[in-house]
């Protein structure tokens, strides 16, 4: 009983604060499909087009200025980075897609790794695809949406830079992210909004993490 469509409730949050301020380190950085490493612990992972803000996001989620690097350039990140957090779950960070400018040998490249790493990993619980909230779902999102759908693997889209928005836009953009949801069969019908820089949603996307991963609270 991992899911809850509805949301998580204050125990959850609490919980997920506190295994969130603990430890997270980094622990394997692949950047090819041998050099992935062994499955173990539980693992929920971060997809998202270039410059969608996921460096942000894991770097909001786990409290650190710099655990995931933010990059000014689209595309920077290579590899498919793994952070041992509390060594309870592995936050798992894919390379950014969709970005028009890295040759078509290089798309190749990562495309193959995430796939591989997507299609081939029985401890992962789930992929947080993450949206900007100012543009909504666009083609190499669908393109994606597609791809998980292909590989049953559970996914849940996650909008970032909610801060850029008035309150009534992100109540659209969640119910339009939440509309494509549905039309796919892997996707979880919520959305979550989030800002990595004021830190609204962080505490229930760490809520939401912590129960698809199966974690319970520890007294
Ligand atoms: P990545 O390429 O997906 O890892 O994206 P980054 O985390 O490197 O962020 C890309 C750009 O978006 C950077 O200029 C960030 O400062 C900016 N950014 C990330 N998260 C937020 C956010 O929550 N709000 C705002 N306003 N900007 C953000």
């Amino acid at each position: 009983m991992a899911d809850k469509p509805e949301g998580r409730g204050p125990a959850e949050i609490e919980a997920a604060r506190k295994l969130f301020a603990g430890p997270c380190e980094f622990v394997a950085g692949a950047a090819s499909i041998a050099s992935l490493p062994a499955a173990g612990l539980p693992e929920i992972a971060f997809a998202g087009r270039s410059n969608v803000g996921k460096s942000s996001l894991v770097n909001a989620l786990t409290g650190r200025n710099s655990l995931a690097r933010v990059s000014s350039k689209p595309g920077h990140t290579r590899q498919v980075n793994f952070f041992d957090l509390g060594n309870r779950l592995f936050l798992v960070d894919l390379p950014g897609y969709g970005f028009a400018q890295v040759s078509k040998s290089m798309k190749e490249t990562w495309q193959d790794l995430a796939s591989a790493y997507l299609r081939g990993r029985p401890t992962l619980k789930r992929v947080c695809l993450l949206i900007d909230s100012r543009h909504g779902v666009k083609e190499a999102d669908r393109e994606t949406m597609k791809n998980l759908d292909a590989a049953a693997v559970s996914y849940q889209l996650v909008l970032t830079k909610t801060d850029q928005l008035k309150e009534a836009e992100i109540a659209c953009a969640v119910a339009a992210a939440e509309t494509v949801a549905r039309k796919h069969g892997a996707a979880h019908p919520q959305a979550l909004p989030t800002s990595s820089l004021t830190g609204a949603g962080i505490p229930e996307l760490r809520a939401e993490i912590i129960g698809t991963a199966g974690l319970q609270a520890r007294s």
